[in-house]
């Protein structure tokens, strides 16, 4: 099955935020509670009920001030830095590329918070059971509200008033963000850039700049970093087989015992006799 992709055009973003609505209406997530902080942008950050945000950059252009629009979002790599270092394995890979989770297998551990290189997941934890869990975006696969498998784009993308964002194929996504890139460097744009063409071994988010990511605030080359390789390579394995040893020493030491015990029961030597 072809892979799937949002395509976000920042050049054709107005910063309505309708997007941030409409995930919330059709995830079920509710509101946050914001003060006024002398900005459009709102809320302030992600957050476990808040899975998309449109971050405002105000800058400079031919001498006159300008704002850039960007998203912030689980940007589905392939190379996913959650999915590796997720002990209980909560997260994973759907069949159309992006990354998605099973929230009754989350342990609320963090790992995947402190892990990925867009500091997307955020955890919760509910202060009556005191158990926490994860939450992102999963590009609308949600079971019961699983819009992409029943063949509807993301809400985000359904709801876009000038249409920048778009939803697909992602080789054909690549192909038409590339086109734009090449029209906006033929208009001048000399660092226009499609980000997440390759970035992380390919991201289901990709976005067409007209300048360098570093300006929109996205990381350049972004890499999973050495301790997460650590994590999932040596440290969870080993942790396991400390815990598997000691489990065996456990019951190697139950069964002395009860031999032990055994041997000193009146009668039983006679028995054994
Ligand atoms: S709905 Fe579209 S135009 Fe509005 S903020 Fe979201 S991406 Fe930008
Ligand atoms: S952006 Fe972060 S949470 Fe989303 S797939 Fe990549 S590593 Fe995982």
């Amino acid at each position: 099955m072809a892979e799937k992709a949002i395509l976000f055009d920042t050049t054709k973003c107005m910063a309505c935020r309708a997007c941030q609505v409409a995930c919330k209406q059709w995830n079920e997530l509710s509101a946050e509670t914001t003060k006024c902080e002398g900005t459009y942008e709102n809320p302030p950050d992600l957050s476990h009920k808040t899975w998309v945000k449109i971050n405002f950059t105000e800058t400079e252009r031919n001498g006159s001030p300008a704002w850039l629009f960007s998203r912030q979002a689980c940007m589905h790599c392939t190379d996913a830095a959650c999915v590796k270092v997720c002990p209980p394995k909560a997260l994973s890979h759907h069949e159309l590329g992006m990354v998605t989770y099973d929230k009754d297998l989350c342990t609320g551990c963090g790992y995947c918070v402190d892990a990925c290189p867009f500091h997307t997941p955020r955890t919760n934890r509910n202060l009556i059971t005191g158990i926490a869990k994860m939450e992102k975006c999963v590009m609308c696969t949600t079971p019961g509200l699983d819009r992409v498998g029943n063949g509807l784009e993301p809400a985000c993308v359904k709801t876009c008033p000038p249409l920048a964002l778009q939803f697909g194929d992602r080789d054909t996504l690549v192909n038409e963000g590339k086109s734009r890139v090449s029209a906006l460097a033929a208009k001048g744009y000399s660092n226009a850039y499609l980000y997440g063409e390759n970035e992380l071994g390919g991201l289901h988010v990709l976005y067409v700049l007209d300048d360098s990511p570093q300006v929109y605030g996205l990381p350049v080359n972004p890499k999973i970093s050495g301790v997460t390789v650590a994590t999932q390579s040596v440290i969870q394995p080993a942790g396991m087989l400390l815990g598997g040893l000691t489990i065996v020493g456990l019951g190697l030491n139950f069964m002395v015992a009860r031999e032990a015990k055994l041997a000193k029961e009146p009668g039983r030597a006679k028995k054994e006799k």
